[in-house]
C-alpha cells in the first residue's frame, strides 16, 4: 500500500448507512482507529428508505445459489446479533405461486441446495395470515425464514458496537472532497475548511458515489474497469392499517411482495429499473400502476375499511463485476479497490452491500481486505460480535 506523507493511522469511512456502519463496527472491533462521517443522520438514505425485507436468500436460490447462501448466513447473523430488529409479531415469509403447481419442485430443490429450511403451512394458517386476500388464487404456498425487520434498530446497534469499540461517528458532517497527492488519497476534506488525514478512505456513499466523487470513476480510454456501477430504482406502496399478517412474496410475474410493519403493509415488486440519475427519487405513475394491478388481483373485493396509501421510490447502486449480466438480480456485496482500477487511485476503497441484508458479509470482506492492504496481523483470529456459534 502506498504511504501517505503524514503519519495518521486513521481509517475514514464516508457514509453512515449499512455499508459504512457495519464496516466501522468490524474494523473498530479489530482495534483499528476508525472515523465515520455521515452528511445527514445515520441511515438517512437507502438504508432506512428500504422495504425492511431481511432476505433468507430463498428469492435468489434458483438463479444465484451463491448469493442465496450469503443471504441465509447474513440472516442468521442478524438474528443472533440484533433480535430486536425483527418486527415483533410477524413470522417467516410465505412464498406462493399464482399459476404453476409444478414449479414448487424446482424451488424446493434450489432451497435445499442452498441449505435454506422450508416449513409447510398448517391448515387454516393461510386464512388467519391473509384474512382479506384472495387465497384460492395460489397454486402452492410454503413458509421460508425471510423476515420483516426494522433497519433503524439494526443500524443503531451497529453504531453502538462501533462506538463501544472506539470508533468516532460524526453525523451531519459532509465530506466535500478527497485530499489527493497525485494518485494518492491522503485523507478527506470535511465541510468548508477541515482536513482529516487518513491512511485509508472507505467510500460507503451508496447511490451518491459517482455524482459526488466522479474522480474515482473517470474512464480511461485504453483500459476497461473491472466493475460497472448500475443505478437501480424500485417503487413501494405502504397501506395502513396493515392488510395481512405475515410477509409474503409471489414467485411468478413481477414478483409482488409484502412486508408487514406495525400498522402498515409495504408492497413492492422485484422490478428494479436501471436509471441514469442515482439520486432520482420521483415516483413514476407507470410503476405504481403495476403494484396497483397486482393488489387488485390479490384483493378483488377491495379492503374492509378505509386505508391510507403512501407511495415512494428509492435508488441504490449495484457495483457489478464485468462478468455479472443482470442488474438487480444478483446484488452481491462488492469492494472496489481503486488502486486496481484503470485510474489507479491509491488508499481508497468503495464498498457496496448489494442488499441491506448482506451487511454482515460485507463487513467481514472489508475487514479482510483492509488488514491485507495495511499489512496488519492485528486481531486476525477475532470473531465478529454477530458470529454464529455452532
Ligand atoms: C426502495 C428500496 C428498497 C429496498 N429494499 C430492501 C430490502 O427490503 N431489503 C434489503 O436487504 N435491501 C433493500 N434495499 C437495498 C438496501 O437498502 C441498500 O443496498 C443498502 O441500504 C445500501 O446501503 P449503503 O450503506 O451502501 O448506502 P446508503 O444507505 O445509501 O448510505 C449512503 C450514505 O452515505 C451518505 N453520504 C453520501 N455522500 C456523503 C458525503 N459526501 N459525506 C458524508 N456522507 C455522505 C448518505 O447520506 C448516506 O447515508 C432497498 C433499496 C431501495 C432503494
Amino acid at each position: 500500500m502506498a504511504q501517505p506523507s503524514h503519519s495518521s493511522e486513521r481509517i475514514v469511512i464516508v457514509g453512515g448507512g449499512f455499508a459504512g456502519l457495519s464496516a466501522a463496527a468490524r474494523l473498530a472491533e479489530s482495534e483499528l482507529p476508525v472515523t465515520v462521517i455521515e452528511s445527514s443522520k445515520l441511515g438517512y438514505a437507502a438504508s432506512t428508505q428500504n422495504q425492511g425485507w431481511l432476505h433468507s436468500g430463498a428469492w435468489f436460490a434458483k438463479a444465484h445459489p451463491e448469493l442465496a447462501n450469503l443471504c441465509y448466513e447474513s440472516l442468521l447473523q442478524t438474528v443472533a446479533y440484533c433480535p430486536e430488529c425483527l418486527e415483533p409479531g410477524f413470522g417467516g415469509m410465505i412464498y406462493c405461486s399464482l399459476s404453476d403447481p409444478v414449479s414448487l419442485q424446482t424451488w424446493e430443490k434450489a432451497w435445499k441446495a442452498a441449505g435454506i429450511p422450508t416449513q409447510p403451512l398448517l391448515t387454516g394458517e393461510l386464512k388467519w395470515n391473509m384474512p382479506q386476500l384472495e387465497r384460492d388464487a395460489f397454486a402452492w404456498t410454503v413458509r421460508l425464514p425471510d423476515r420483516s425487520f426494522r433497519p433503524d434498530v439494526l443500524l443503531s446497534q451497529l453504531a453502538a458496537t462501533a462506538r463501544n469499540a472506539g470508533a468516532e461517528i460524526r453525523s451531519n458532517t459532509t465530506v466535500t472532497g478527497l485530499m489527493m497527492q497525485d494518485q494518492l488519497v491522503e485523507g478527506v476534506s470535511v465541510g468548508a475548511n477541515e482536513e482529516l488525514p487518513s491512511r485509508l478512505v472507505i467510500m460507503a456513499t451508496g447511490a451518491y458515489s459517482v455524482s459526488r466523487f466522479p474522480q474515482l470513476y473517470q474512464a480511461i480510454a485504453t483500459e476497461q474497469s473491472n466493475y460497472r456501477l448500475v443505478c437501480l430504482k424500485t417503487h413501494l406502496r405502504a397501506i395502513s392499517p396493515g392488510l395481512t399478517v405475515d410477509p409474503f412474496c409471489i414467485v411468478d410475474g413481477v414478483g409482488m411482495n409484502h412486508l408487514p410493519h406495525p400498522g402498515t403493509s409495504v408492497f413492492g415488486t422485484s422490478r428494479w429499473e436501471v436509471v441514469s440519475n442515482a439520486e432520482s427519487e420521483g415516483v413514476e405513475k407507470s410503476e405504481v400502476e403495476i403494484i396497483e394491478r397486482q393488489l387488485n388481483q390479490l384483493f378483488p373485493n377491495g379492503f374492509d375499511e378505509q386505508v391510507n396509501v403512501h407511495d415512494w421510490a428509492g435508488t441504490t447502486v449495484q457495483a457489478m463485476h464485468v462478468e455479472q449480466i443482470e442488474p438487480g438480480n444478483a446484488p452481491l456485496p462488492t469492494i472496489i479497490d481503486h488502486s486496481q482500477e484503470p485510474n489507479r487511485i491509491e488508499n481508497v476503497l468503495s464498498i457496496f452491500p448489494g442488499r441491506a441484508t448482506l451487511w454482515a458479509h460485507l463487513a467481514e470482506e472489508v475487514r479482510t481486505t483492509v488488514l491485507e492492504k495495511i499489512g496488519s496481523r492485528q486481531a486476525e483470529a477475532s470473531l465478529p460480535p454477530w458470529a454464529i456459534m455452532t
